[in-house]
């Protein structure tokens, strides 16, 4: 028979989570810190903007870059922010849509792709699938950005270097410090940076620095997945100054022949969002996440996680993956950490999740060590 899979699916290996919703689908009632979103809903102001414009009948295609009000605030925000006069801005559906249409705009087969590692899972598996090479860079087991690492890493063939500050699965926030240098190796070697903004209001010791204060060759992906609990609506941007034009030209063409748009309403619903205020959820997870580590530091070792809401933990006895199992087997619903990474030493906690629920998850952790 034929081959009916093409090469670059196969690249793409899902075993790990597959085996971890496996046993999970086996609980009853687990203790579930593996979910990626926030457990609060849209708030109801913004629910209402999304309702009313399905009703006022905006339910066709938006303009393939995004609806021009929503864009024009956009950019209003960036210019305000990093003193950009001209962005460019594409809206794209989530940030995985940006980042897929980012990937396909800038990544050739034989380009090296700089990723910090751990990592989220979609940097790795775009760039194998489109012919780039991953070049990893270990930033165990502090989980600082690795500026000098990152720095021999470059070759004649770097094409971008990723930076996903607050960071999925470490929750590490990178300093201002960190951040700055990076900027001027990258700008020294003339070098795109791709940075994934995606937690950036779920910082909860300092504020949240981005690259693109120092950089302007940065491609700036956020998104209101997390901000607004809403990842159901599939709605983000892409930010660039005016010397990046180009790209987010390629990728709106691109965008033209995949997503086409944005969810429409929703896309009206992101203009009252940008200026509702969320602040209060930012107390209420900077005490999930206290909860959590100071349950866990004198049994566990990890770093305290200053934004995102993940702790990525040691495993005890080593392995990431036997540790996972036990804790299935014992109601706890974690990931390994080979699903971010390419070593498997941790696992990834999400405490997005009641404070009950963290409270009995640390128990029955403790009680596995
Ligand atoms: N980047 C990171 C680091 C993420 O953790 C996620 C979601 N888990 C995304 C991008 C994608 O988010 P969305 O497509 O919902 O905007």
């Amino acid at each position: 028979m034929k081959e009916t899979i093409a090469e670059r699916a196969k690249l793409i290996d899902a075993s790990g989570i597959r085996k971890v919703f496996a046993l999970a689908a086996e609980l009853k009632d687990p203790v579930n810190f593996s979910i990626g979103q926030p457990d609060f809903d849209v708030p109801e102001a913004l629910k209402e903007e999304a309702i009313k414009a399905i009703k006022a009948g905006q339910n066709k295609y938006s303009q393939t870059a995004g609806d021009s009000l929503l864009k024009e605030r956009i950019a209003e925000r960036i210019e305000k922010e990093f003193g950009w006069s001209r962005p460019a801005i594409l809206i794209t559906s989530g940030v995985s849509g940006g980042l897929l249409i980012a990937f396909l705009a800038i990544v050739n087969p034989g380009d090296e792709v700089i990723i910090p590692d751990p990592y989220f899972v979609m940097y790795k598996h775009l760039v194998n699938m489109l012919g780039g090479k991953c070049v990893f860079v270990d930033s165990y087991l502090d989980f600082k950005l690795p500026v000098e690492k990152i720095s021999e890493a470059i070759t004649n063939k770097t094409k971008m270097i990723i930076l996903n500050s607050p960071c999925n699965p470490t929750g590490a926030v990178y300093s201002e410090q960190q951040i700055k240098a990076l900027a001027e190796i990258a700008a020294e070697k003339d070098i795109l940076i791709l940075t994934d903004e995606i937690y950036e209001r779920f910082c909860y010791d300092s504020k949240c620095t981005s690259i693109a204060n120092y950089y302007e060759r940065a491609l700036l992906l956020r998104g209101f997945s997390k901000s607004y609990a809403m990842t159901g609506w599939r709605l983000a941007y892409a930010a660039a100054h005016e010397c990046l034009t180009n790209v987010i030209e390629q990728m709106t063409k691109i965008q033209q022949y995949t997503f086409v748009c944005a969810p429409t309403p929703f896309q009206k619903a992101a203009i009252a969002a940008l200026n509702y205020e969320t602040g209060d959820f930012v107390d209420a997870y900077r005490r999930k996440r206290d909860l959590l580590y100071e349950g866990l530091k004198d049994k566990f070792e990890l770093v305290k996680p200053g934004g995102a809401f993940y702790a990525f933990v040691k495993a005890p006895g080593g392995s990431g993956t036997e540790f996972v199992e036990k804790a299935i087997k014992n109601n706890v619903l974690i990931i390994p950490g080979n699903v971010f990474s390419e070593k498997d030493t941790h696992f990834r906690i999400s405490y997005a999740t009641s404070d009950e629920k963290i409270q009995h998850g640390v128990e029955i952790l403790r009680s596995l060590t």
